[in-house]
């Protein structure tokens, strides 16, 4: 088969982030990112990995997506990997919210393009960037399946007992409020990856999932089905997370809307921008954060203490809901590199078969990796995630599929 080319997409208000990659071998082609559009200081880099070149970047005004789309053709073009090649395949868009109704990768369509759009209400921040990015996509290469996947598509597993609030059901249904999730594509390539570093296939095993990078979730995997996860109807729920406050009580809002004075607005900037560790220390990146710890600040300490206490309360609580755990894998920014974070995280849990390995734990890389004891019960280990690859694999599989 000649086309064997998946260029990924992932459009957000500002920005396009992109990666070309060879189905053949999953091998990156080009990887790069659009920044800024719409500003007169918008920035592109570009990286050729096919040719092994320099890295390219230029500024200057980008206007929008269109023009933005139109000059990474252009810097793939050079590296003579044209959007107008027949080896490309297809293209694969990230969309952040697929409701209920998209339970799978789907070639885009009119009748699907509305649907997403029929989603804007319950995801006002991203489904309005990822269609203009399909859109843009579609008008370039109109004969080219053009594939959604979708953010949430790996969590409608969930039983109604997990996807349900416990509010008037006839309030919620009018106003499609659920428990949708997010982060699912990393979910499920991460839960798969941590089977296959078992050695054992996913159907087999149960894994929590712990993605933690500025956004956070949690995920409970039975057998491969999602069954459990720790955002919401948004990606507000939850975890601490770099700037969102994830759980609170409902009435905090209620609370500071009536004596606070705060607008709608503002309390949703408030929880969604300026809370989490930023809110609790003023620094999202823990780095920085166990930086200011090894000084004694204990503005950090706390906001780290917080972080953690939440997290293990996400593990136990999946625990329960799995019954039997095989695995927690840690992943995204910080799982993937705060070896401190994941010590802490499973400190104390060694009745539930949990620990990690010092010298394991502080082991660097970039391969999927166990950090427990040799004769823990449960496997803890770290899996980078790979969303592009993700979105990359399932969009071709759905071509060769329908072609
Ligand atoms: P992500 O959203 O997955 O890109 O994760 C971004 C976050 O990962 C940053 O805000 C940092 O808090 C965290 N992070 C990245 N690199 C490191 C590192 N070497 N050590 C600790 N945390 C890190």
């Amino acid at each position: 088969m000649s086309s064997s080319r998946v260029l990924v997409l992932n459009s957000g208000s500002s920005s396009v982030k992109y990666q070309l990659l060879d189905m053949r071998d999953s091998g990156r082609l080009a990887v790069g990112l659009v920044e800024r559009i719409g500003e007169r200081s918008s920035r592109l880099k570009h990286t050729p990995l096919a040719t092994g070149g320099p890295t390219r970047e230029s500024n200057g005004p980008i206007a929008d997506h269109d023009a933005a789309l139109k000059a990474v053709a252009a810097e793939l073009a050079q590296d003579g990997l044209g959007l107008d090649s027949p080896e490309l395949a297809a293209i694969g868009h990230r969309v952040v919210h697929g409701g209920k109704h998209f339970t799978e990768p789907t070639v885009v369509d009119d009748t699907v393009l509305a649907e997403i759009e029929r989603l804007i209400p319950v995801a006002p921040l991203h489904n309005p960037a990822n269609l203009t990015g399909i859109r843009t996509a579609r008008a370039l290469r109109p004969d080219l399946p053009q594939v959604a996947v979708f953010d949430t598509a790996f969590h409608t597993t969930m039983p109604e007992s997990a996807a349900r609030y416990a509010i008037d059901v006839e309030t919620a249904d009018a106003h499609r409020i659920r428990r949708y999730g997010f982060h699912g594509t990393s979910h499920a390539y991460v839960s798969r990856a941590t089977a296959k570093l078992l050695g054992r296939a996913p159907e087999e095993v149960n894994v929590i999932v712990l993605h933690l990078g500025n956004g956070a979730s949690a995920s409970a995997v039975r057998g491969g089905v999602c069954v459990d996860t720790s955002m919401g109807l948004t990606p507000l729920e939850g975890l601490v997370m770099g700037t969102r406050s994830g759980d609170t009580d409902p009435a905090v809002i209620f609370h500071l809307a009536r004596v606070g004075g705060m607008s709608i607005d503002e309390i949703d900037t408030l929880l969604n921008k300026k809370s989490g560790l930023v809110g609790l220390c003023g620094d999202n990146d823990m780095r920085e954060i166990r930086r200011r710890i090894d000084e004694g600040d204990a503005r950090a300490k706390l906001a780290f203490d917080i972080y953690i206490h939440r997290l293990k309360k996400y593990i136990g609580a999946y625990y329960a809901v799995l019954g039997r755990v095989d695995a927690v894998a840690f992943t995204a920014g910080v799982g993937e590199n705060a070896a401190e974070v994941r010590a802490a995280a499973v400190a104390g849990l060694e009745t539930l078969g949990l620990a990690v390995d010092g010298g394991l734990n502080a082991v660097r890389g970039d391969e999927p990796r166990l950090i427990s004891p040799a004769d823990a019960r449960v496997a803890v280990a770290v899996v980078p995630t790979d969303e592009e690859l993700e979105i990359a694999t399932q969009t071709y599989a759905l071509v060769r599929k329908t072609n």
